[in-house]
């Protein structure tokens, strides 16, 4: 379905069926054709560079002791992601009424940490235009849906708080609107290669970052692995000669002794060999994956 955009006169495609539509140039709502009010976001407090400097300032595990100094930034892209806003009040508790945000996105153009806590503070309302540079994302979700999706935590709050009283409550929070967050998705350069970053450009946190493997990471992770292995072998033997078969095979039948053994030094090398296979792929790899909420990852 073609749109034109009222703000801004851009024709662009929107998807069919869908409530909203977001002008891709200027950032405008329509909700079935009529330009959306209740629109706020929340402004970049980071440019582009210090943007970088965060991504830069994390310092990953294994990664160059060089990379702030040496890597370069290739490309900066700010991008908006919608949130839904919702006025957070189960009646009667109005000390506990509150606003809260919930991802307007299935799937968002980069990574962000599942349970991503945005702030709903601080939104100002939304100027089309100011942002013409920036790359607006519309919302996929119903925004009943995507409370449904959040509003358990604020229940269960609210349930603990109303126990106390013991008086019934009811869920009377409201959507409020649609709120545009910022993200600086940057690309920059090191030893030849290109890495990506993404930083939240309200708040400074870095929730995702590729890096090189540093030579000395790569040299480490080997050695370590190695050790790891030869403990956990070496522990597994201790313990195989302390255990209870062990000393019955002190006793009785020497061969007991010997399997026990045995038994210890493979059970202890497979648990190192676990623990270790992360070690002995970042001795081989020169590219990780950094992301807020889980390890790093090799690709
Ligand atoms: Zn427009």
């Amino acid at each position: 379905m073609k749109v034109r955009c009222p703000y801004c006169g851009a024709e662009y495609d929107a998807p069919e069926g869908l409530q909203y539509s977001v002008c891709p140039y200027c950032g405008t709502v329509l909700k079935q054709g009529q330009t959306y009010e209740k629109v706020y976001m929340f402004k970049p407090s980071l440019d582009k560079t210090a943007a970088f400097r965060r991504a830069l300032s994390l310092r990953p595990w294994a990664s160059p002791s060089d990379l702030d100094s040496s890597a370069s930034l290739t490309s900066a892209e700010l991008h908006y992601i919608p949130l839904y806003l919702y006025y957070v009040y189960f009646e009667p508790l109005k000390e506990l009424a509150t606003y809260a945000t919930a991802p307007a996105m299935e799937k968002p153009p980069f990574y962000i940490p599942k349970d991503y806590r945005f702030p709903a503070r601080w939104r100002t309302p939304f100027k089309p235009g100011l942002e013409r540079t920036a790359v607006f994302h519309g919302p996929q979700l119903d925004p009943e849906a995507a409370w449904a999706a959040v509003s358990g935590r604020y229940e269960r709050e609210a349930r603990n708080y109303a126990a106390v009283f013991k008086k019934p409550i009811s869920d009377m929070s409201s959507f409020e609107g649609l709120v545009y967050y910022p993200f600086w998705r940057l690309r920059y350069a090191y030893g030849g290669r290109e890495y990506e970053a993404v930083v939240d450009a309200a708040e400074g946190d870095v929730t995702y970052m590729e890096y090189p493997v540093s030579r000395a990471g790569r040299r480490i992770s080997a050695a370590a692995a190695a050790s790891i292995v030869l403990g956990a072998a070496f522990l597994g033997l201790i313990g195989a000669a302390f255990s209870p078969a062990a000393s019955a095979g002190i006793h009785g039948n020497p061969r007991l002794l010997d399997l026990a053994a045995a038994a210890g030094v493979a059970g202890g090398g497979v648990a190192g060999l676990v623990g270790a296979a992360r070690l002995l792929a970042f001795a081989v790899e020169r590219k990780a994956i950094y992301r807020a909420d889980r390890d790093v990852e090799l690709v």
